[in-house]
């Protein structure tokens, strides 16, 4: 006998369990549904349960075959819950778990379709900000696509947002998946429509590679990166691909690409990609990795300081895949202190690991370069907008404003 939500649903089994609630196989007078019922702390919060039916419209009104559609919002005593549209398959985290790295055209054709959706969403008005693989689910009966993708479907619409009420994060948090988060929440703008490209090349970028372009190591560290350092190509990409990826994954959001575009720039390349291998890139060396490497090819006093600078001192390691609720907004000092070279940097299989001896000269190049660019680049953005952001959201902006898509991608 399943658990009532509502008088309409029943959540009979447990589907998987995310940072906002758990997911259940329910069944509602329509047929099998899926229910996700938000966690206990956020469903007491009785701010957050009149914005959460003040959201009602426009996250019922979102129908498009790219995302999960919410059928219907439930408060019943002490459940908050959203029912969806059940998909049967999986989600894209697992299957990269198991696949490490998928072929290019595959990659291309599930990320196209993320794509489509994303452009219905912010046509509405709403921005996902929490794009990431677990929040793709693959339909696996739907059609076969190109190289035998599985139609893919964007979900967790609104619900970034809900957790986001004003009263929960002040200027100084954060939230989101580090991994995936734009150099501009990190400098403390407000989401536009552009955070959710920046997130969605991060994502293609993980499918093509097997580990995104800033991760690795503590979510400080993360944060930085996103801010301060370049994108490094990955060995053996098409230049067409990859010029797109950079083209999403630029430090301005006005540069990136709005989503009907990247979708339609995709799908033109899929022709090119058909039958590609994927691609023979190594996993950049973990920390752990890097250490000992360091250990075993003594270096100058002033390489021993590689490695993650935590940005809030004294904060434990987590694991970067989570959505973050309680990120601090680095300080511009923080992010500019920071570009002390901790990319990761892709190889392809066989050359030299990043911190090996052979590749020492390129590497401390390299981070003299970035470092003189993230200092300019504080300087000449970071520091301004720290304000004005600050200001704007100390003040208490309407979170529909802080969401709404602008004008300009
Ligand atoms: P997260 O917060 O990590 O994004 P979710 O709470 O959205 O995760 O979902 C947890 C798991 O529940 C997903 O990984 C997926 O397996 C399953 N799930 C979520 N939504 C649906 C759905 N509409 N249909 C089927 N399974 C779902």
């Amino acid at each position: 006998m399943g658990r009532k939500i509502g008088s309409r649903y029943t959540a009979n089994q447990i589907l998987g369990r995310g940072s906002a609630g758990t997911v259940w196989l329910g069944e509602g007078p329509e047929g099998p549904v899926a229910i996700k019922l938000l966690r206990e702390d956020l469903s007491s919060d009785q701010e957050l349960v009149s914005r959460f039916v003040q959201e009602r419209t426009a996250l019922l009104g979102l129908d498009h075959p790219n995302v999960v559609s919410v059928r219907d919002l439930v408060v019943d005593g002490n459940d908050l819950a959203l029912v969806m549209d059940l998909v049967r398959g999986t989600d894209l985290r697992t299957r990269l778990d198991r696949e490490r790295r998928m072929a290019p055209e595959a990659a291309v054709a599930v990320v196209a379709d993320v794509a489509d959706g994303l452009a219905a969403a912010h046509a509405a008005g709403i921005v996902h900000r929490d794009v990431k693989p677990e929040n793709v689910l693959l339909d696996m009966q739907g059609p076969l696509g190109p190289g035998g993708s599985h139609p893919a479907l964007l979900t967790d619409f609104g619900v970034a947002k809900l957790i986001d009420s004003p009263r929960r994060t002040r200027a100084t948090k954060i939230i989101g998946t580090p991994d995936y988060l734009a150099p501009e929440i990190v400098e403390g703008l407000p989401p536009r429509a552009a955070v959710d490209i920046y997130a969605l090349a991060t994502v293609l970028y993980e499918l093509l590679a097997g580990f995104t372009p800033f991760g690795g190591g503590h979510p400080g560290a993360v944060l930085r990166r996103h801010v301060t350092e370049t994108v490094v190509p990955l060995p053996g990409i098409p230049e067409e691909l990859w010029q797109l990826l950079v083209q999403c994954l630029a430090k301005a959001p006005a540069s990136r690409l709005r989503a009907s575009e990247l979708a339609a720039r995709l799908r033109e390349q899929l022709p090119l990609l058909a039958g590609m291998p994927p691609l023979d890139v190594d996993e950049p060396g973990t920390q752990a990795q890097a250490a000992y490497e360091e250990a075993q090819a003594p270096a100058p006093r002033e390489r021993v300081r590689r490695g993650a600078v935590p940005l809030v001192p004294g904060a434990k390691p987590d694991s970067n895949r989570d959505t973050h609720t309680s990120m601090r907004v680095p300080a511009p000092d923080e992010l500019a202190g920071g570009a002390r070279g901790t990319a990761r940097v892709p190889r392809a299989a066989g050359a030299p690991r990043p911190g090996s001896a052979r590749n020492r000269a390129t590497a401390r190049r390299r981070r003299i370069t970035l470092g003189a660019a993230a200092v300019a680049l504080i300087a000449a953005v970071g520091v301004g907008t720290w304000a004005v952001t600050s200001g704007d959201e100390e003040g208490g902006a309407p979170s529909d404003t802080k969401n709404s898509v602008p004008d300009t991608p």
